[in-house]
């Protein structure tokens, strides 16, 4: 599928919207039991639930199913009936859409030009939220919902102002503008405009300020409390917000305020920065970390928070990001990675398991882009990182793989940069590049974590994003338009067609 269209608006201007349209979306229909209506959904969508694994590549899915349900077992995402993969390339600053003059594509993401992606349906430059690549401010399907009376919600494990939540909900040049005060470094890029935009231009304004301004997600929940302030936080009560804790004094949100919370509009912060890992809380209990809810925890909360108050019997449009898989890959913490890709599995399931009983839910679940090239390698094997030379060609035999020049005297393991298999904070030395090995569902029950026995042996290719495709798992109505090959892009055209906003 690819765009012929772009959704653009003039600054300031959220209502002027060519509409894209979405050519050669054509995909074979599929039954209704292919997709997961079980016979209960008239194809009428009126909830959508985007779930983001930040960072979650392919092998991040194989790994997690391995790890925790065997290799015959499935991740919750794993179930939905539809499957597809979605391409996650984004453009240098000032290029042209796809398909016109001046295109100029940057075949690896970081999340602000995902979330644009996806949130506004063009591609925009790494680091840009809410703007195209020429800087120009782009409508967010979220803003479109809302102002179609759905209302709507954005949960992370992130700061709620980092990219992939912030895609939604403002509009910056830059990602680092987030608050709690404005400066130009941050937030200004002349590169993109020009020349310096006047600091009440809204591309220049931190993201706090905006979303604590703006009313476009009736339920913000995630972390980032120290880019708010208390005169943020008298903004959120003006529009008629609960908040819990307090930004004016910094106090974080607790599990417990958000099992209490009631209110059409709630506003939780439960850290100052990112959620804490799911490890880091199990192992301190006594902690105010341990205190954080789950990611499972605040997107069924948000859900009972949005459901069944839309205006004119319109529903919700909710996205739920599992910021840790990605940071965690970044850190090459694979023992992290996948207790994160677990949990944010878990919230899959939330999510799920309201769609099953609600009907009229179309769920989504995909990632911005890979991060760290994570692999899989055989068990008992090393990676050329680890090797004295190259592997040599052990397939010589064959002469599709004779090349010129042949790698020969390699497969052999450099004992200085090859401390033996390691699990989490081994992963910090930077001579370690040992794979690190877990136990899975299939293992006897005496094989330990970060033993030779364990079968699952993961390694990283780097701690930055690769340019991978992504998969995308989708259950109801309109679950068909997410089978094959698709563009992050066509994603906005998805969900604002699926909720009747575009
Ligand atoms: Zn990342």
């Amino acid at each position: 599928m690819k765009r012929t269209t772009s959704a653009l608006a003039a600054t300031g201007a959220l209502v002027a919207i060519v509409a894209a349209s979405l050519v050669g979306a054509a995909a074979a229909p599929a039954s209704a039991s292919a997709n997961g209506n079980d016979g209960r959904n008239d194809g009428r969508v009126k909830n959508v639930i985007y779930l983001v694994g930040d960072g979650m590549g392919r092998t991040h899915v194989s790994a997690g199913r391995e790890r925790y349900y065997g290799a015959d077992g499935r991740l919750n995402m794993e179930t939905m009936p539809s499957h597809g993969y979605v391409s996650t390339y984004a453009v240098q600053k000032g290029s042209a859409q796809p398909g016109e003059d001046g295109f100029e594509p940057n075949y690896v993401t970081d999340s602000a030009s995902a979330a644009t992606a996806w949130s506004s349906g063009v591609k925009t430059y790494n680091a840009a939220l809410g703007v195209d690549a020429k800087g120009t401010l782009v409508p967010t399907a979220m803003e479109l919902a809302k102002k179609a009376g759905y209302r709507t919600g954005n949960v992370s494990t992130a700061e709620i102002t980092d990219a992939t939540p912030a895609g939604q909900m403002s509009h910056v040049l830059a990602r680092g503008c987030q608050g709690p005060v404005y400066s130009a470094k941050s937030c200004q890029d002349a590169e993109v405009t020009g020349a310096e935009l006047p600091t009440d231009d809204l591309r220049v304004t931190p993201v706090a300020k905006q979303i604590a301004r703006n009313g476009t997600a009736d339920v913000i929940l995630g972390g980032g409390l120290s880019r708010f302030d208390a005169a943020d936080e008298k903004a959120l009560r003006a529009q008629g917000y609960t908040v819990l804790g307090s930004p004016a004094s910094q106090t974080v949100a607790t599990g417990a305020d958000l099992a209490g919370a009631k209110g059409d509009k709630v506003f939780g912060l439960f850290n100052q920065g990112n959620l804490t890992i799911e490890k880091a809380k199990r192992e301190n209990p006594q902690s105010i970390q341990a205190k954080e809810p789950n990611l499972a925890a605040m997107t069924t909360k948000a859900i009972s928070l949005l459901e069944g108050k839309g205006k004119k019997g319109k529903g919700f449009y909710l996205q739920v990001e599992g910021a840790l898989i990605d940071k965690r890959s970044h850190a090459n913490d694979a023992a992290q990675t996948l207790e994160e890709i677990k949990a944010f599995d878990d919230a899959v399931k939330a999510a799920l398991d309201f769609a099953k009983k609600d009907g009229h839910t179309l769920v989504i679940v995909t990632a911005d882009h890979e991060c760290a090239g994570f692999n899989i390698i055989e068990k008992g094997s090393f990676t050329n990182a680890e090797a004295a030379n190259p592997p040599v060609n052990v397939d010589g035999g064959n002469t599709a793989n004779n090349s010129t020049p042949s790698r020969a005297g390699g497969n052999t393991k450099d004992a200085s940069r090859s401390t033996g298999i390691v699990n989490g904070a081994g992963s910090n030395d930077p001579h370690n590049f040992a794979p690190a090995t877990f136990r899975t569902a299939d293992d006897p029950k005496d094989v330990k974590d970060g033993s030779p026995e364990a079968s699952l042996w993961l390694t990283y290719l780097s701690g930055n994003h690769t340019g991978a495709d992504v998969p995308i798992y989708s259950y109801g109505a309109g679950s068909d338009k997410m089978q094959g090959s698709i563009d992050n892009t066509d994603l906005f055209d998805i969900v604002t067609g699926a909720l009747r906003v575009r």
